[in-house]
């Protein structure tokens, strides 16, 4: 008998059976969702020995020609289309010119291929367009998100079938169509699986024809541009009871194009997301029928409808929601800097005052890191991955960080931005912050399940094999591969846990770095914490196993520790990709002692809440001999990532490239505002400093001094104006708003479907691809709103 005859019969196969009785198998959803997708970055995180070399070299996202151009020319152009106040509170829904531009400009078409008369952008390039347009209207940019988020033509691209992507692609590219995707139903959001939408496979008249087809019953809610959309993706359980198609009854999730108008449909009612008037609402089916061909990738794909959401998300999470908040957090960090600069109590700017400095560092800081991770992600993707568990992560820490740097930058205006009107231009964007914590998985289930719970199976280097050997029908063959995962395992775990101790007692002065100048020793702490992290997963998953997915609480903090790793990483890569700016370097040093204390505190919470005493006991011996000892960011840190955002510099610029910046002639945006008052204070600070100097605060003091000219004078009396008009608030007659609402009342909803489904003339579509004649054409658009 071999050595390894004997170690797989003697001790691998005890522990082999013992295993399969101890571990939960996978559910057919989880299995499906750890199917989506794949892994990278992440997947070198869990080894717990990143390669940092490889990330370095990763190829950074870059643009094309002809997307620079499409962000310099129709996203700019539309951003001056836009206005936000009239938008939400006038108007509740984009104007009519602003619908048309998006559909002939083929805002709607960037993921759609040119093939078929789609822009067919970069994922890099969409993240682009969506993070501009958030930096001036929310609602223009969940507009422009969702059809090139998950939906048909997503749906269509992975899984269509070819009659279905000639048909549809090219009509949605010509924004003949406007999509929607209904999933989420009353009973059913996060737990969207459990839906009771259903669909019944019998025969019936489509177009005058007896076809195979499904009879659908639904009620869906929060669908967005469902209230205007001509054809909704739409999600429900199939059955088939007289075994039409095949030989089971239930079917499961299955996904299908069904066009608005046909009869039994009610659509075009409207939600208000926080009082955000992008189109979004509930709708209802009952007894409506549709072809069997209308499943998106025709019978073949009946019943894979959840193993094609998780796939389709596993990308989009990654772009639409990441884009909103890294701009999110720019923009916030950009306007509040300026605010803080030119708004003074006490007689002296806001932002000299320390614990203004310790929000503005923050933001400056947050806004570097997202947006570092954003692009890396990009990149990831327009590389071809579709890294599921990083989507996650993307997704649910833009949007929290958002959230951070939006309260600051609320905190930091004071009432100026609590006071709304066509002035504020920060009240959208604060009302708009739950929307992305909630959408497209909400983020504490996110971080509860998904970023760890997925990421410990996925992105293992053995997790998966293990159990995919464990639930093989075939014993012997899952023996086999159960020997060799289990024992590469064992190897696995020693070596962490050694590299791990080794590490932590050295202070990680010895772990790998890249040679990265003043960033190197950044990288040797990320790789004491990353094998502190591989061990430590290691344990849990031994001591916990499949307990482990319902102790939340300790799978939500190896999620954020995974997720500081992740993000830390990108921004080591963007200060590496930027040519190491030394005036950057603090908004890294912030980033990256904010993320060492995080981790630090999560590793020692996870101990301290450890099931297994002495696991816990072995753990903090191995990793945290001493306790959580990073602090975070010094204060004196802090306060260079404030000055950065304070000041007009390149670091500053370097923030904010690429968002919309409003120019100088829009008097009535109050960003404008800011801006200017913001450039004419610091060009006259000198003249300030000299009145200092000479210790005269009045103007006319001053001149009646010399210590200043009457040019100097008028430049202060100028910056003064202009200041006094940045941190004006509005105000309104009583009447204004008593009457508003009602005079609105009745014609919000008309008045949203008239112009978002207003058929473009033939002059305006562009010209593209001549649908097939063989797929069934849908009947006029016209019953959208009934
Ligand atoms: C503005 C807006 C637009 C939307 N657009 C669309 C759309 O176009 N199409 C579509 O299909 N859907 C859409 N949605 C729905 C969205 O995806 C759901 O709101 C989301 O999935 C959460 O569902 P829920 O709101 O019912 O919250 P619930 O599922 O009731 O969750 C409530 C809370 O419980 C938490 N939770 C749930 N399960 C767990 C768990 N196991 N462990 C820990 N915490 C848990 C959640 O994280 C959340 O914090 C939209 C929603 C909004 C608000």
């Amino acid at each position: 008998m071999s050595h390894s005859s004997f170690r797989r019969d003697w001790i691998t196969k005890p522990i082999f059976q013992m295993a399969q009785h101890a571990l939960p198998g996978l559910s057919e959803t989880e299995r499906e969702a750890i199917e989506a997708g794949d892994v990278w970055w992440d997947a070198e995180l869990f080894t717990g020995n990143p390669d940092w070399n490889k990330l370095l070299a990763f190829a950074p996202a870059r643009l094309s020609a002809q997307e620079q151009q499409f962000l310099s020319g129709p996203v700019e152009e539309l951003c001056r289309m836009l206005d936000d106040w009239k938008i939400n509170w006038q108007w509740h829904d984009l104007p009519p010119e602003v619908w048309d531009f998006l559909k002939i400009r083929k805002f709607f078409a960037m993921i759609i291929p040119q093939a078929y008369g789609g822009l067919g952008f970069s994922a890099y390039a969409h993240s682009e367009v969506i993070r501009k347009l958030s930096s001036r209207s929310i609602c223009a940019a969940c507009t422009a998100m969702v059809p090139n988020s998950l939906g048909p033509g997503e749906l269509l691209l992975q899984f269509g079938t070819k009659p279905q992507q000639d048909y549809w692609l090219p009509r949605l590219a010509r924004g003949e169509e406007i999509p929607c995707f209904g999933l989420t139903s009353p009973e059913a959001g996060s737990d969207a699986a459990s839906m009771l939408d259903s669909g019944v496979v019998c025969r019936g008249t489509f177009d005058g024809r007896d076809v195979l087809g499904i009879r659908l019953n639904w009620h869906k809610r929060y669908i967005t541009l469902g209230p205007i959309a001509t054809v909704q993706g739409l999600a429900f359980k199939l059955h088939d009871p007289d075994h039409l198609i095949g030989d089971r009854d239930d079917i499961g999730i299955t996904l299908a194009l069904v066009p608005t108008h046909l009869p039994g449909i009610s659509i075009g009612r409207r939600h208000l997301p926080a009082m955000h008037v992008f189109q979004n609402g509930p709708n209802w089916g009952h007894d409506v029928f549709i072809p069997v061909d209308h499943v998106i990738g025709g019978v073949d794909q009946v019943g894979k409808g959840w193993k094609m959401l998780m796939s389709a998300l596993a990308a989009g999470r990654g772009i639409s929601l990441p884009s909103l908040s890294a701009a999110g957090a720019a923009y916030t960090a950009h306007v509040t800097g300026a605010y803080a600069r030119i708004r003074e109590q006490f007689h002296v700017p806001i932002s000299q005052f320390e614990a203004i400095k310790e929000r503005l560092g923050r933001m400056a800081a947050t806004a570097y890191l997202l947006d570092a991770a954003r692009r890396m992600t990009c990149a990831a993707l327009d590389a071809g991955h579709h890294p599921a568990v990083v989507t996650a992560i993307m997704k649910a820490q833009a949007t929290e960080r958002m959230r951070v740097s939006v309260d600051d930058a609320m905190d930091v205006h004071g009432g100026k931005a609590i006071i709304e009107g066509p002035l504020n231009y920060l009240g959208s964007l604060y009302r708009g912050v739950p929307i992305g914590i909630t959408v497209e998985g909400a983020n504490i289930v996110t971080r509860a399940l998904i970023q760890f719970g997925q990421g410990a199976i996925r992105c293992h280097p053995y997790l998966l094999k293990e159990m995919m050997a464990l639930e093989d029908a075939d014993q012997t063959r899952g023996l086999d591969a159960f020997d060799r995962a289990f024992w590469a395992h064992v190897g696995h775990s020693i070596v962490n846990a050694l590299r791990a101790w080794g590490r932590a007692w050295t202070g990680g002065l010895f772990a790998p770095a890249a040679q990265a100048g003043a960033a190197t020793p950044f990288y040797r702490q990320l790789s004491r914490h990353a094998a502190a992290f591989a061990l430590a997963v290691d344990l849990a998953l031994l001591t916990l196993g499949g307990a482990l997915k319902r102790k939340e609480m300790v799978s939500a903090r190896f999620s954020d520790i995974l997720s500081e790793l992740y993000l830390s990483s990108a921004a080591l890569k963007r200060w590496n990709d930027e040519g190491r700016q030394n005036d950057d370097f603090p908004l890294l040093e912030w980033c990256m002692e904010a993320s060492f204390a995080t981790i630090a505190t999560r590793f020692d919470e996870i101990i301290a809440n450890f099931p297994s005493r002495p696991v816990a006991w072995l753990l903090r011996l191995l990793i945290q001999p001493l306790g959580p000892r990073r602090r975070g960011p010094s204060d004196q840190v802090t306060a260079r990532c404030a000055e950065i955002i304070t000041n007009p510099c390149p670091a500053r610029d370097r923030l904010t490239v690429d968002l919309y910046h409003p120019r100088e002639t829009e008097n009535e945006n109050g960003l404008a505002l800011v801006e200017r008052a913001f450039a004419m204070t610091v060009a006259v600070q000198p003249i300030r400093d000299r009145m200092r100097t000479a210790r005269v605060r009045d103007t006319a003091q001053a001149l009646k001094q010399r210590t200043i000219t009457a040019a100097e004078a008028a430049s202060l009396k100028a910056a003064a104006d202009a200041v006094a008009a940045a941190i004006a608030v509005d105000d309104f007659a009583p009447e204004e708003l008593t009457s508003r609402g009602a005079a609105n009342k009745g014609d919000v909803s008309s008045q949203a479907t008239s112009q978002a489904t207003r058929q473009l003339t033939s002059e305006q579509l562009p010209s593209g691809p001549v649908p097939p004649q063989s797929y069934p054409a849908p009947a006029a658009p016209a019953a959208a709103a009934e």
